[in-house]
């Protein structure tokens, strides 16, 4: 009789409940990857102890009905090669993971499943024929002449699975490469043991260690899902678009940045904040068919789907939006959360994944500016995205190699009757020479935290020009931007600029507009104060464009207010604009305010401000801002009034 050795079966048990245990003590939501992985445990456990019940009942094959041992071998067969097409099926899942198309998924499938009839069919007229396995007349296991059947079905399930991942290759991800060219030497292996220890039984060892290998290299991966919400993460997102994009499939990005998520955590605390982030990444992943969320930023998820026409990404987007007009609930909390929402389509351009989530950061800072809060990545959004890139390189290029200028716009004051100070504005020239608009680089400069150097550049020239024209120019002023308020060393530092230059405080003014919000009032009185205490003084850029407001003027120490050119429009002529300017400047002046008014062109504009009490003018009537030297020769012979 045959004596088969239990050993590696039973060390094979040891180890499968090992990872089990491992794999329940996580408590991880079941996706279908998880569930698959859950099957190939169990089934391993069955697999394996049926083929320790078998060898018992063969041994006293004698002693029971022959019908226990032919069911319970038959079985034993089966369930073997259902476990190998269950990880097969598992595999070539993981293979096809990145893969939209579900041609080769279903093909694949059906196979197994032909497989897996044949080989019952098989196992049913072994009953009668004896081609697997029979017992002889002293009740003997004895092997039959297509024992090693399950190994044909094994080797055809390795060869599916080589032309699944030849044919989808690019998609393929590393750790599913090493896994899948690691299965055939583990396959030929099992083979050459067992022709080599017939009695040997490992079988079950095979399955141990392929669910071993497979937990090593998925299920215990948490380096790409998200810790708290369960979803894919930043990385594993990055991982996923460079595959699709390798494998030349056509998606779709939508990105949803949740809006005020801190003043949810405020409201309820920041356990149930994350709650709320778990609740609408798990919705957010399931949101569509085809749909995987991952979280993108902190408060922010990036949703991927299979694009295959304008008209459903659009809709996919509408569908997403529309989720969000509904309340979340969590527990019995419920609560109304608002989002931005941009999104990118993939169709086959020569793009990168690194240059995908630029897009879908750009599209999303830009959705904020939207009124509703949606903006879609397009061609123009492109061509901005590109402009501002290769403005902020000019910029940095511009300022290693002092290619700004700095250009001074005459101001004339009403006062003395000459042009005493004047703006001082800077200047930036692309490689092709053609200006470029401050309108346009100093958003880009301060939001890329260039302006400092920007200001320095132009605080150096200012002063250098003040000191070479002691009698001529009273005062220039320069423009400062909100966050640099957020330097503390700023107001020693210009200090320190004034003395290299012997310069007296007085002859330089700070202008500034409320344009970029600075959220500590109290902190930027001070320093403007303390600024102020010193003798450098303010001017409020703008006034009337909607960033400088009345308590704004009130709250500050400033010295002058320059009215913008907008409130200037309708001057002369306009009876209300009249009204408004004249009564601007006679309760500003009652303040002990003096006004600049800006963005004059009309001579008839200059005298009716003289008028109502304007201090001083500047605009193209009287002056274009112009180079330094053209500056100097200009204002020197003009001396007379309006
Ligand atoms: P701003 O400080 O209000 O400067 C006045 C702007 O109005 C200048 O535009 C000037 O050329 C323009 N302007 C003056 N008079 C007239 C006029 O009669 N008609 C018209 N249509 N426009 C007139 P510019 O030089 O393009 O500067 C735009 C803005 O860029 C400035 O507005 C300022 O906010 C910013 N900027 C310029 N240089 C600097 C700088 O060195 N630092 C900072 N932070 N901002 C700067
Ligand atoms: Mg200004
Ligand atoms: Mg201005």
């Amino acid at each position: 009789m045959i004596r088969w050795s239990l050993a590696a079966e039973l060390l094979a048990l040891i180890i499968i409940i090992f990872l089990m245990l491992h794999y329940y003590e996580r408590k991880l939501a079941a996706n279908y990857r998880r569930k698959m992985y859950r099957l190939c445990l169990w089934m391993s456990v069955l697999t394996i102890l049926l083929n320790i019940l078998c060898v018992h009942t063969i041994s006293i094959a004698s002693r029971i009905p022959l019908w226990i041992n032919m069911a319970l071998n038959s079985a034993y067969f089966m369930l073997a090669v259902f476990l190998c097409t269950v990880v097969s099926v598992y595999l070539a899942t993981l293979i096809l993971e990145h893969v939209y198309s579900r041609i080769c998924i279903r093909r694949f499938l059906m196979m197994a499943a032909a497989l897996n009839v044949l080989y019952l069919l098989l196992v049913l007229w072994n009953l009668k024929s004896g081609v697997l396995f029979y017992f002889d007349g002293h009740m003997s296991y004895q092997r039959g002449p297509l024992n090693s059947a399950g190994y044909v079905v094994m080797g055809i399930e390795v060869l599916m699975l080589s032309t699944c991942y030849l044919r989808n290759r690019p998609s393929v991800g590393k750790s599913v490469v090493r896994l899948i060219r690691t299965m055939p030497i583990l396959a030929a292996a099992l083979i050459y043991f067992q022709h080599e220890y017939p009695y040997l039984l490992i079988n079950g060892m095979f399955a141990a260690i392929t669910d071993m290998i497979i937990y090593i290299s998925f299920q215990s991966s948490w380096n790409e899902r998200d810790s708290l919400t369960g979803i894919g993460n930043r990385n594993s997102f990055f991982q996923e678009i460079a595959l699709r994009i390798a494998g030349h499939q056509q998606f779709q990005v939508i990105l949803v940045a949740l809006k005020n998520f801190s003043s949810i955590n405020q409201k309820f605390s920041y356990k149930q904040g994350d709650e709320f982030l778990y609740v609408i990444a798990d919705r957010l992943d399931h949101i569509l068919p085809q749909s995987r969320a991952f979280r993108f930023a902190n408060v922010e998820f990036a949703i991927l789907l299979p694009y295959d026409s304008e008209e459903n990404a659009y809709d996919n987007i509408g569908k997403i939006r529309e989720r969000f007009n509904h309340p979340w609930n969590q527990g019995k909390v419920s609560c109304n959360i608002n989002a931005l929402f941009t999104d990118f389509v993939y169709t086959g351009q020569e793009w990168n994944p690194a240059q995908v989530i630029e897009f879908l950061e750009y599209g999303i800072e830009s959705a904020g500016e939207s009124p509703e809060g949606l903006k879609r990545f397009d061609s123009s959004m492109l061509h901005h995205l590109m402009r501002r890139k290769q403005l902020i390189e000019i910029m940095q290029y511009s300022i290693e190699h002092k290619r700004f200028k700095v250009w001074y716009q005459p101001v004339y004051s009403l006062e003395d009757n000459c042009f005493s100070s004047a703006e001082a504005l800077l200047r930036l020239k692309d490689y092709d020479g053609n200006p470029v608009s401050p309108g346009e680089f100093i958003p880009i400069a301060e939001e890329k935290g260039m302006i400092d150097n920007l200001f320095w550049i132009v605080l150096e020239e200012v002063c250098l020009l003040l000191q070479r024209t002691p009698g001529q120019i009273k005062s220039i002023s320069i423009n400062l931007s909100m966050q640099q308020f957020e330097d503390r060393t700023l107001l020693e530092r210009m200090k320190q600029c004034l003395d290299k230059y012997h310069l007296t405080p007085e002859r330089l003014k700070i202008e500034i507009t409320e344009r970029v919000l600075l959220q500590d009032m109290d902190y930027m009185k001070m320093m403007m104060e303390e600024l102020t205490k010193s003798g450098i003084c303010f001017y409020l850029d703008d006034f009337g464009t909607g960033y400088s407001n009345i308590s704004c003027v009130l709250s500050l120490p400033f010295e002058y207010i320059k009215l913008d050119k907008s409130l200037l429009k309708g001057i002369p002529g306009d009876r209300k604009a009249e009204l408004l300017v004249k009564s601007m400047v006679k309760t500003f002046r009652s303040m002990g305010l003096k006004i600049v008014a800006e963005g004059v062109e009309e001579k008839e504009q200059a005298e009716m401000l003289k008028e109502f009490g304007v201090s001083s003018i500047q605009g193209y009537y009287y002056g274009k801002p112009m180079p330094e030297e053209e500056f100097l020769e200009y204002i020197l012979p003009i001396k007379g009034g309006v």
